[in-house]
């Protein structure tokens, strides 16, 4: 070790070139960072198009042109100076952001690590001027036609940086970061035409018509959009929430595809993923994730992206509240739709519900409004839950027997269902009991003789906090001393459970959870208990149980999935059933 009098040099300010190296280098990471900037840049000025050109997955060539309202030519030589900027003015601006940008400092970033060209031509302005700046030297200026708008050149990235070169990834990486910005960012600004080219193809292209879901196939395709639910605009407490988030039967192994939007801004935030992920509990299998684009409008008072240069953090003055409005509205939202049928056939009914002619057109008010922008809106609409069929309703099915003593084989109407007697007993029980629960103090059947029950210290402290929950489940379970409990009664939908596998169930594979909230804790005990109570596969049931499960099982509120997300059954429609023996092509 060398000590700091030896071997360091007194202190001294850093030269510009310098200091602004290492600014640049927070701001720009890589080329997706610049496309980010100048994106944002072109929606501050309220850009109606949007294109944007890249060659050498960036490295080489980054165009961003646009319609907005230009800069005059008096203050072109000034955008790329450090802190300039026409969004913020005061330190109290800074409490209520409404623009991307405000800290001035991308231009600036970008011109320092480029050979960066801006030519802008301000609405009312017979010509343009453009700007050249090498490496954030001085720039030289002169006047150029061209259309109203801006059009950002930035050649040859950290081309004065060899170090950040080296840590870019592979081309292929490098574009596929700047495609998913831009197809997220196309669908989250509907009303915005955006265009991408990478290496001269063609990759995003939307319309800026303003109809979400049309924006949404930049990011998803056309198929998997037409099938993503609106969730209905929401708002609490000042803040909206908006978006569309996929069914039941569209999920992916990572949580990539949930992305978030405050206030015009795509954000990364664990916090509000998870709730996204946990409104699907016990609806999708473990280690499955749903697809998401959420829009939040929240008061600017109420978030803070001033966290990091890039931008993309936020810190929120009332978390809880936030993420109960995003669970509580997509959680409402998939248990309205239900779980679709497992079919090859696709409806050709839009998601929320209106037939594909009845589709708007001209921006989407929920949409516009999670933006924060003031559109005049007629009073009462409700977007996106106009008329959706409980389509999770099983139609009257038929039992026709059993196999292997584990699956029932019944018939519908549309064709064949194989059902997991265990998995369908589970949703059942589970459907039930929370029912009971809800409807106040679900009856209890007190046990003949209290059954103890004795657990390991460490069981006994998990078990503690979810005395409560067992009681208003129905059970009754008393401290018996050490780690010893006495159960005297459970719940009588659960009556046939034995006493200690309910109260193991309670405190074995207990997972470490993200963030449950208190109802979820319940639903996550509930959903134990009812599995342990459950019929068992291997379990030979005569034709009136058969029967009576598969009546129980219609009148669940989602009866395709267990508690646990697993399948409870598999349909065949007539449909595939006609395919597969080749009666149809
Ligand atoms: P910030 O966006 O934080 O203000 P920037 O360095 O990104 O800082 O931009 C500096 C200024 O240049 C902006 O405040 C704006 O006035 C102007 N500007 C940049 N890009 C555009 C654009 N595409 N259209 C109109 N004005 C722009
Ligand atoms: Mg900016």
């Amino acid at each position: 070790m060398v000590g700091r009098g030896a071997a360091l040099m007194p202190i001294a300010l850093l030269p510009d070139e310098v200091s602004s190296l290492i600014a640049a280098g927070e701001v720009v990471e890589r080329p997706a960072s610049v496309v980010k900037e100048l994106l944002e840049n072109s929606l501050d000025a309220g850009a109606r198009r949007i294109e944007i050109r890249i060659e050498g997955a960036g490295r080489k060539r980054i165009e961003v042109a646009d319609d907005g309202v230009g800069i005059p030519s008096g203050e072109v030589a000034l955008a790329p100076a450090r802190h300039a900027t026409s969004k913020l003015r005061t330190a109290d601006d800074l409490l209520a952001i409404r623009t991307l940008g405000f800290r001035g400092e991308a231009l600036a970033s970008i011109a320092a690590v480029s050979r960066f060209e801006l030519g802008s031509r301000a609405a009312g302005q017979e010509a343009g001027s453009r700007l050249t700046v090498q490496g954030g030297g001085a720039g030289a200026l002169r006047s150029a036609g061209m259309p109203p708008g801006t059009q950002v050149v930035v050649q040859d990235l950290f081309f004065n940086i060899p170090a950040r070169l080296k840590f870019l990834r592979s081309d292929e990486t490098e574009r596929r970061r700047i495609h998913s910005l831009v197809a997220r960012y196309a669908a989250a600004y509907p009303a915005v035409r955006f265009r991408l080219s990478l290496e001269g193809r063609t990759v995003v292209e939307t319309t800026g018509r303003g109809d979400p879901q049309e924006a949404l196939g930049a990011v998803f395709g056309a198929e998997i959009a037409s099938r993503l639910l609106a969730l209905p605009e929401v708002e609490a407490a000042g803040s909206r929430v908006a978006g569309f988030v996929s069914p039941l039967d569209l999920h992916r192994s990572n949580r990539k595809e949930i992305t978030l939007f405050v206030n015009g801004r795509w954000v990364q935030d664990a916090g509000l993923t998870a709730a996204v992920v946990q409104a699907y509990h016990t609806l999708l299998m473990v280690g499955r994730f749903p697809l998401a684009v959420i829009l939040l409008a929240i008061p600017p008072d109420q978030v803070d992206v001033n966290v990091h240069p890039a931008k993309t953090e936020i810190r929120l003055r009332d978390p809880e509240a936030v993420f109960g409005l995003v669970q509580r509205a997509v959680r409402a939202t998939v248990l309205r739709q239900g779980p679709p049928a497992v079919d090859w056939r696709r409806t050709e009914t839009a998601p929320w519900g209106g037939s594909a002619a009845g589709r708007r057109h001209g921006p989407d008010p929920a949409w516009e409004l999670a933006h924060g922008l003031e559109l005049p809106r007629p009073t009462g609409t409700i977007v996106g839950q106009s008329s959706l069929l409980p389509s999770g309703d099983l139609p009257l099915l038929r039992p026709v027997g059993q196999v292997g003593a584990a699956y029932l084989v019944a018939e519908g109407p549309d064709g064949l269902y194989l059902i997991d007697q265990h998995a369908a007993h589970e949703r059942v029980l589970f459907e039930n009991l929370m029912e009971a629960r809800q409807a106040g103090s679900p009856a209890s059947q007190a046990l003949l003789e209290p059954a103890s029950v004795e657990l390991s210290p460490e069981h006994a402290q998990l078990l503690e906090p979810q005395l409560p929950i067992l009681e208003s489940l129905g059970f009754e379970v008393e401290a018996f001393g050490g780690a010893t409990y006495r159960v005297r009664a459970l719940p009588a939908l659960l009556a046939r459970l034995n006493p200690t596998a309910a109260l193991r169930a309670a405190v074995e594979d207990f997972e470490e959870d993200e963030r449950p909230l208190g109802a979820e804790l319940e639903a996550r005990l509930a959903a134990r208990v009812c599995k342990r109570a459950a019929i068992k596969s291997g379990q030979v049931l005569s034709l009136a149980e058969q029967a009576e499960l598969i009546r129980t099982l219609e009148a669940c509120a989602s009866p395709r999935t267990c508690p646990h997300g697993r399948p409870t059954m598999i349909h065949l429609s007539v449909d595939s059933l006609e395919r597969q023996f080749g009666r149809r092509g």
